[in-house]
């Protein structure tokens, strides 16, 4: 499943090189902060970098998704 709703609206409008939508999915590089959690994300489709800062509400109710994607990706 792709996670792209996680990311911030201009990320979402972005297309890969081939001109479709990216398809993102977390990376294991996580970092937490007193506010935000800032969680890295890779299109699987050309491989593109981005973070989204998600604050703690949102992470948390994205954690087991997360969490168990990464886990699945391994
Ligand atoms: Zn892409």
């Amino acid at each position: 499943m792709k996670f792209n709703h996680l990311l911030p609206r201009w990320e979402q409008m972005h297309r890969c090189p081939e001109g479709e939508e990216h398809y993102y999915v977390p990376t294991s590089h996580i970092e937490a902060t007193l506010q935000h959690v800032a969680v890295r994300f890779r299109c699987k489709k050309c491989a593109r970098l981005t973070a989204a800062f998600l604050d703690q509400p949102t992470y948390h109710t994205n954690k087991k998704l997360i969490n168990k994607y990464i886990g699945e990706d391994k």
